[in-house]
């Protein structure tokens, strides 16, 4: 039997994929799965009213979703029939903010680890720095946390030393597991320019006594990263897209929008577009080119319009539909934007780290010298501590919206973490928000930690998503609520709502809210975590928070039309759990694991064992299968 439906399979890809079909199946229908409870995410009260079957043609569309009786006429011919035995069936899961390309990132040959000071590392250094570099002339490595180090700036100890005494015969550059800082040896410093300190738009270069720590923030990490990255061969970026998709598949996701593409850094935006044309790509992507603080404005505008495409519409796999820009940074390390001044959490005042601004009437908003950073704060702000940085000013940002919305009509999927950062935002989408019909915009806040109350309606009034982690990693609530009320008492101007994280407030007052899982900041990007965590808050429903990680975040990769839903149309993307998520405790969510995923109908991810093993339609895709499903059984 095994064999029998291997050979028909193998029949069935050339069906899907080359029109011509020589195992034709009854009324075309490639999977037939009964007796399972099929959530079609359609209207609201969804949850209440499972169907029973799902059928899925030889072209990856749902043919039919309903009884198991109906769908037994469906059944015969090559239909592979799956008996779901009371399985849980879903659309597959959207992913709305998430690295996949970074988690892979195979150039970093230092592996270093969180709770550990710069000293700590010293054995790993002496290994990674006896290695060759990895296709760049720089040692590249990541994984430790900034408030380590800034303990040994703190301390004296210059970071700065320490890694020049392990290599000192090239550029070295550890990448922060968070992402929004950078430690630099001396010949870094130096092929960057700063070995003097320096003003890198959006970015800051971290000095004590005259000279620099070795640590950099924000958009000089960025500044780095694209400097050291740029002779990783394509080949290499296209593998690591193909492992740093794999838990995505595992997970039950089928269509994310890439937290950020590098357009202009060799082979990032092409891996994608490649393995899709090796039909290898494990998930429907919108990519977001990345907005560069330090680029000239006009010229920066045309390139990124150069990069807009719709593809062969909704159902095509990658679309560059949104750009991706930095408003803030992030709390601890004091460069999310806020209201008013503060200090970060976790360390004194007397390491702050970002520049009082000096300008506080520019009248455009934007430094003219600078053209980009910091300045034009209220002047409240304009003290140390100050009140965060900006990646882009407000009128910088509203600048790129009018250029960019329209036409070609790119939705904005922005960074914001302080409740000034947010404000900014929508003040500059209410300023653009021009275009309507299918130029409508659907601009996209991430992360969105802190909403002041007066903003917290006009997510729905300007139809502009919030797109919230709870992963724990991120948010690890308790921590961080700590960190921010203590935060809170600091501040002298206390605008904001109590609340981290404000799913409720948002979703309360008509706004859309997707959940995403920021993957690889957060290790594992089960959707299962963060909607554990909005039901156990008692911040949504079940039903919503399950919508939030699929039926919103369709719409705001505007797929809606093909995905995020079972419907008869739609393309295939489902995935099938171990567990009814409506028959568990709350306090069990997030132990429910996919057992099968497929996108437009192909097998992208099984679980083997009594169900997985024998389920399969389309080829994996290159994709995970544990428990023997892996290549040739279906690949033929
Ligand atoms: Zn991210």
């Amino acid at each position: 039997m095994r064999q029998l439906i291997g050979l028909c399979l193998s029949a069935s890809i050339v069906a899907l994929w080359f029109t011509a079909a020589p195992c034709t199946a009854s009324l075309d229908a490639g999977l037939v799965m009964t007796g399972g409870k099929v959530y079609t995410v359609v209207g609201d009260g969804w949850s209440s009213s499972p169907q029973e079957a799902i059928v899925i043609g030889l072209n990856g569309n749902i043919l039919y979703v309903g009884t198991d009786a109906e769908a037994e006429k469906y059944k015969g011919g090559d239909a592979l029939s799956v008996p779901l035995e009371g399985r849980a069936v879903l659309p597959g899961f959207t992913d709305t903010h998430c690295h996949p390309l970074e988690a892979m990132a195979s150039q970093f040959s230092c592996q270093l680890f969180k709770e550990a000071r710069a000293d700590d590392f010293a054995d790993e250094l002496s290994r990674c720095a006896g290695e060759a570099s990895k296709g760049t002339s720089w040692l590249l490595g990541a994984g430790h946390d900034i408030n380590e180090l800034l303990k040994d700036v703190a301390a004296g100890r210059m970071p700065v030393t320490v890694l020049d005494e392990k290599v000192s015969d090239r550029p070295a550059a550890m990448l922060e597991y968070q992402s929004h800082s950078a430690w630099l040896n001396s010949a870094a410093l130096k092929e960057m320019g700063w070995e003097s300190g320096g003003t890198p738009a959006g970015g800051v270069v971290q000095m004590s006594g005259g000279s620099p720590t070795g640590i950099v923030f924000e958009n000089a990490v960025n500044m780095v990263f694209h400097k050291a990255s740029g002779a990783i061969p394509a080949d290499q970026t296209k593998e690591d897209l193909v492992e740093g998709l794999k838990p995505l598949s595992r997970a039950g996701i089928t269509g994310i929008i890439d937290g950020r593409t590098y357009f202009s850094r060799q082979g990032n935006a092409e891996a994608w577009t490649s393995l899709k044309s090796e039909d290898r790509l494990p998930v429907r992507v919108v990519l977001t080119p990345w907005i560069h603080p330090e680029k000239e404005d006009d010229a920066q505008i045309a390139e990124l319009k150069g990069y807009y495409s719709t593809g062969t519409g909704a159902e095509d796999l990658v679309r560059t539909l949104q750009v991706k820009i930095y408003s803030d940074g992030i709390i601890d390390q004091g460069t999310a934007a806020l209201l008013s001044t503060y200090s970060a959490p976790a360390f004194s005042p007397d390491i702050i780290i970002v520049p009082a601004g000096t300008e506080t009437s520019c009248e455009d908003g934007i430094d003219n010298d600078n053209n980009t950073l910091v300045d034009c704060l209220d002047p409240a702000c304009s003290t140390s501590p100050s009140c965060g940085l900006n990646y882009f000013t407000k009128a910088r940002l509203e600048k790129y919206i009018k250029a960019l919305e329209c036409d070609p009509g790119f939705d904005f999927h922005i960074h914001v973490i302080g409740d000034r950062a947010c404000r900014e935002a929508l003040d500059a989408i209410q300023a653009s928000n021009k275009c309507s019909g299918t130029k409508s915009p659907r601009h996209l806040l991430t992360h969105v930690w802190m909403v002041s109350d007066a903003d917290v309606p006009r997510f729905g009034s300007l139809g502009v998503t919030a797109d919230i982690q709870l992963q724990d990693e991120i948010s690890e609530l308790d921590e961080y609520n700590a960190a921010y009320q203590s935060l809170l008492a600091t501040r002298s101007n206390n605008q904001a709502s109590n609340n981290m994280f404000p799913v409720k407030r948002i979703a309360d007052a008509s706004g859309r809210v997707t959940l995403s899982s920021d993957y690889d900041v957060s290790p594992d990007p089960n959707p299962f975590i963060a909607i554990k965590r909005a039901v156990a808050e008692g911040q949504m429903t079940l039903e919503d928070a399950i919508e939030a990680h699929g039926r919103e975040g369709a719409f705001a990769m505007r797929a809606e039309a093909v995905t995020g839903t079972l419907e008869v149309g739609k393309r295939g993307d489902i995935v099938v759990l171990d567990k009814d998520p409506f028959g568990v405790d709350t306090a069990q969510l997030d132990q429910i694991k996919a057992l099968l995923t497929l996108l437009g109908g192909r097998q992208t991810h099984s679980q083997g064992g009594e169900f997985g093993s024998d389920v399969s339609i389309g080829t994996p895709l290159g994709s995970s299968s544990e428990g023997g499903m892996d290549g040739g059984a279906a690949g033929g």
